[in-house]
């Protein structure tokens, strides 16, 4: 299947322009976009707000510098940063939207947009609700025929009764079908391969089923501490961070049924139906399903509640694992393992789909628990390289007859690489061709925050025993123990 690129003739707004992921991510992706004409280059302006007290030339100063690596000639990146234009906006103010509205009438004349208005809002979660009110109540968003599309960054909410509150705060101005959750890792090239993998191949979808897998495994593992972010993460934690949304949104692309066809609505009705069957916890089984874990110091490197802006009893975890069950036909009794941590041995994202073993080993002693074979696992290297291994049990080769695993490997090429749009690229445009696919919708969210706040709450009300994993390792040894009770292990270790 092709999906073909559109010149789409649109306005943005950024609420947050003079912020650190507009500089890091947004422009440089809006400027690819540019490159490859899939935003139309004479029918495109953004308009940027922020508190800071800034000209058109400030902003297009930052534009320049965020694109100097990837433009072409100067001209074309002055020919660029000549479509962004600054106003100097507080989000509390209706006034200020007034003045945001008739620029925008103004802009929109100038470069014919024909009505088509993006707002991004890259600000703390607090304020996106105020902003979506606003673009509604002071008359922002356009009436004319074209689109009114709103992305928002997570997180989204901090409970599920925070997330429903701002989804209902949203609703006030958009539609369900006009808002676009950015989930970053669905924009994750080997994360968009699940489906290709599963759907476009019988010999994977006629397996991928609690008959012939044992357990799938997910893990997203980070080699930094918390840096300079210690102030949000404190607050959040990793179950806040990564496993309500990363984690989940890709447990739910491993286990959702085949969709009807390719497109963004017949997708989320599957994710949504394979959500409600993800078994929400109480709070014994959150207790014997969850781990967490707090990192301590090893050599320089201080212990997380010596890390600047944490308090020196912070609680927060800085590791999750744990152990998700779907209660359908497909994955009964096939478990789903998770585990996401920072000062881990390194930082790497992957899956592994575990299989089981034959009934009986023909070649040793017929009897599958002293079997000499390997479990075939699946696993698919999301970052920072990307490829897929199937290990198989092969012959070794030569006389007599034993069994040795090996790896079919595919690795992504150098082309392919170079042609892999950043996850920020290829949002902003889906979200300007009005593709939801790869974005997330409030009923998968409020689902994974529903098993969330078990998990929460539990942890909330009971004292951990805190630091339990040394930097550099792969997390606490609960971790190991959670699969262990099971009679599995984490394919990767470093053991
Ligand atoms: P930031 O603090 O660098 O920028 C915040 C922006 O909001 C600034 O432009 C500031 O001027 C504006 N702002 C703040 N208060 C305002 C007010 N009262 N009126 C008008 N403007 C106001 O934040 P950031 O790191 O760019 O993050 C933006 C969003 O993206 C957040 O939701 C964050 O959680 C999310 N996010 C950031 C990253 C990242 O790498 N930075 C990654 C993932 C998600």
């Amino acid at each position: 299947m092709t999906v073909l690129a559109t010149e789409t003739r649109a306005l943005f707004m950024l609420f947050g322009a003079t912020g650190d992921l507009a500089k890091r991510k947004l422009y440089p992706s809006i400027f690819n976009l540019y490159k490859k004409n899939y935003i139309d280059q004479k029918h495109f302006a953004l308009i940027g707000t922020g508190r800071r007290k800034w000209s058109d030339q400030d902003l297009r100063d930052v534009i320049l510098e965020s694109v100097k690596d990837s433009a072409e000639s100067e001209d074309q990146a002055n020919e660029f940063a000549s479509h962004f234009y600054y106003m100097s906006h507080d989000v509390t103010n209706p006034e200020h939207y007034r003045a945001l509205s008739d620029y925008a009438d103004k802009l929109e004349a100038k470069y014919e947009t024909e009505g088509n208005r993006i707002f991004y809002i890259s600000m703390a979660p607090n304020f996106f609700g105020t902003v979506a009110e606003n673009l509604k109540s002071q008359n922002v968003l356009s009436d004319n025929g074209g689109f009114n599309r709103l992305i928002i960054e997570k997180p989204f909410g901090r409970d599920y009764k925070t997330a429903e509150e701002l989804n209902n705060s949203l609703g006030k101005s958009f539609n369900e079908d006009q808002v676009y959750r950015i989930d970053h890792y669905l924009g994750k090239e080997m994360v968009q391969n699940i489906q290709a993998l599963r759907f476009g191949n019988p010999i994977m979808e006629s397996v991928w089923n609690n008959k012939y897998i044992k357990n799938i495994q997910v893990t997203l593992s980070e080699k930094l501490g918390v840096e300079e972010r210690a102030g949000y993460y404190d607050n959040s934690g990793a179950l806040r961070d990564m496993v309500q949304n990363h984690i989940m949104q890709i447990v739910t692309i491993l286990a959702m049924e085949e969709p009807v066809a390719f497109k963004d609505t017949d997708i989320r009705n599957e994710k949504i139906r394979a959500l409600r069957s993800l078994r929400i916890y109480d709070k014994d089984e959150a207790r014997e399903n969850f781990v967490r874990g707090q990192y301590g110091a090893k050599g320089e490197q201080r212990d997380y509640r010596h890390e600047d802006d944490v308090p020196t009893d912070s609680n927060t975890e800085t590791y999750v694992a744990g152990k998700l069950m779907f209660d359908n036909q497909r994955w009964a009794g096939t478990p789903f393992y998770v585990r996401t941590g920072k000062m881990l041995a390194d930082k790497f994202t992957r899956i592994d789909v575990v299989f089981k073993k034959p009934l009986i080993d023909v070649f040793d002693a017929g009897d599958k628990d002293k079997s000499g074979l390997d479990s075939d696992v699946l696993t698919l290297f999301v970052d920072p390289v990307q490829k897929v291994i199937l290990h198989l049990n092969g012959k070794v080769p030569g006389q007599g007859f034993t069994t040795k695993g090996i790896d079919l490997t595919h690795v992504q090429s150098d082309e392919d690489r170079k042609n892999t749009p950043e996850p920020y690229e290829r949002l902003i445009h889906d979200a300007i061709k009005g593709d939801a696919t790869s974005f997330a919708s409030w009923q998968e969210v409020g689902r994974a925050w529903k098993l969330a706040d078990v998990v929460r709450n539990l942890w909330d009300t009971e004292k951990p025993d805190f630091p339990n994993y040394t930097p550099g390792s792969m997390g606490p040894k609960d971790a190991d123990d959670l699969l262990a009770r099971d009679g599995n292990k984490w394919v990767f270790t470093l053991d």
